[in-house]
């Protein structure tokens, strides 16, 4: 793979009296931003601003080196290339750290969050995203309080020296959520992520809490770094008066080979015949359409209302509980590994790496 933007590593030396070290892999984003002086937006800065605004980080007793991106991005510029290259840091360094805390943008640090727990299977260390609402500098900051628990959640291990959470995690706000349960909901607020459909893994307040009955078991199995995306997936959203024309367009983009459906409620949609109709030209060419709730609680079960079941005759493929940002990486890592339709839709019932909940009723 060609790894598009450049970056280098910075190590800082330390007294390491217990052998812990974290990988810093610092991508961009607010938290690292600061303000040009001639038109007051903010800008991405490099990581030695950062460590000059956090003295706090020479504290660890523990040895925390860096990688960073150059030059850093805004999150709006992520990208499957970019999500391979933080798979290859990771995979390159993954038997040196005891777990890797990523400095992101917080606008899509939910889908490369998503995009990660695939690309990583067998994790069995811990890989934290953080980012702030304000940078690092000013005086209100998030940035700092986020940054320094991710490096401690990173570093933690259980009483057998495992990792306490062997997954791919967002910390922020106080709350460290399973990555690809993960969406982002407010651009003011420092709690920004919400992950309605699992709880969180750990709290931290004056103490960490983890719920160690939430968090994935580690595993033995060693590391299987994956790199390819099909970016040929398309997110759908259904409103009240989408034209068969739009519908029709979406579904015939050339190469097209699967659609995340967003849809009302427990996963309803219209029942009008060129609707039910182009879904299913579209499930016949071999088109894989995964049914999202637009709802952020709760799970699609395409059978409990008329409405539903007509897509499910169709052949639209049920998303359960997910996310829109867990099922679009999802198609994403399955065809960028070739597979058919067929095995696509296979995967789509099976949790690959805890992004959806699997019961009776669904
Ligand atoms: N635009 C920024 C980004 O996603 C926002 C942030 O970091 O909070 O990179």
């Amino acid at each position: 793979i060609l790894l598009s933007l450049h970056g280098n590593y910075v190590r800082i030396e330390r007294m390491s009296p217990n052998n812990t070290s974290v990988l810093l892999i610092y991508t961009g984003g607010t938290i690292g931003m600061i303000e040009n002086a001639e038109t007051g937006a903010l800008e991405s800065f490099n990581f030695e601003h950062l460590q000059k605004h956090v003295p706090e980080l020479q504290n660890f007793t523990f040895r925390i080196d860096t990688y960073q991106f150059d030059p850093p991005i805004d999150s709006s510029d992520m990208e499957p290339s970019l999500w391979a290259k933080i798979v290859a840091i990771i995979n390159d360094n993954y038997e040196n750290f005891d777990g890797f805390v990523i400095l992101h943008g917080t606008d899509t640090m939910a889908y490369t969050a998503s995009a990660l727990s695939f690309m990583l299977e067998n994790l069995a260390k811990p890989v934290i995203l953080t980012g702030s609402q304000l940078p690092i500098g000013t005086l209100r900051t998030d940035g700092k309080e986020n940054l320094i628990t991710s490096i401690e959640i990173a570093a933690a291990k259980n009483t057998n020296g495992e990792p306490l959470v062997p997954e791919v995690c967002i910390f922020f706000g106080n709350h460290l959520l399973r990555g690809n349960r993960t969406t982002k909901i407010s651009a003011e607020s420092f709690s920004a992520f919400v992950s309605t459909n699992y709880p969180p893994l750990a709290q931290a307040g004056v103490h960490i809490h983890y719920d160690e009955n939430q968090i994935a078991r580690t595993t033995s199995k060693p590391l299987r770094p994956h790199y390819l995306m099909n970016t040929n997936i398309v997110v759908l959203k259904l409103f009240p008066g989408i034209s068969e024309q739009t519908v029709r367009s979406i579904l015939n983009i050339p190469g097209l080979k699967g659609v995340v459906l967003e849809t009302f409620g427990s996963g309803n949609a219209p029942v009008k015949e060129w609707f039910l109709y182009l879904l299913k030209e579209a499930v016949d060419k071999g088109i894989v359409i995964v049914n999202v709730s637009q709802c952020m609680g709760g799970s699609v079960q395409m059978s409990r209302y008329g409405t539903g079941c007509k897509l499910e005759d169709v052949g639209v493929v049920s998303g359960y509980d997910s996310t829109t940002e867990a099922v679009l990486t999802k198609l994403m890592f399955l065809f960028g590994h070739r597979y058919s339709a067929k095995v696509v839709k296979e995967n789509m019932n099976r949790s690959l790496s805890g992004e959806i909940t699997l019961t009776l009723h669904n």
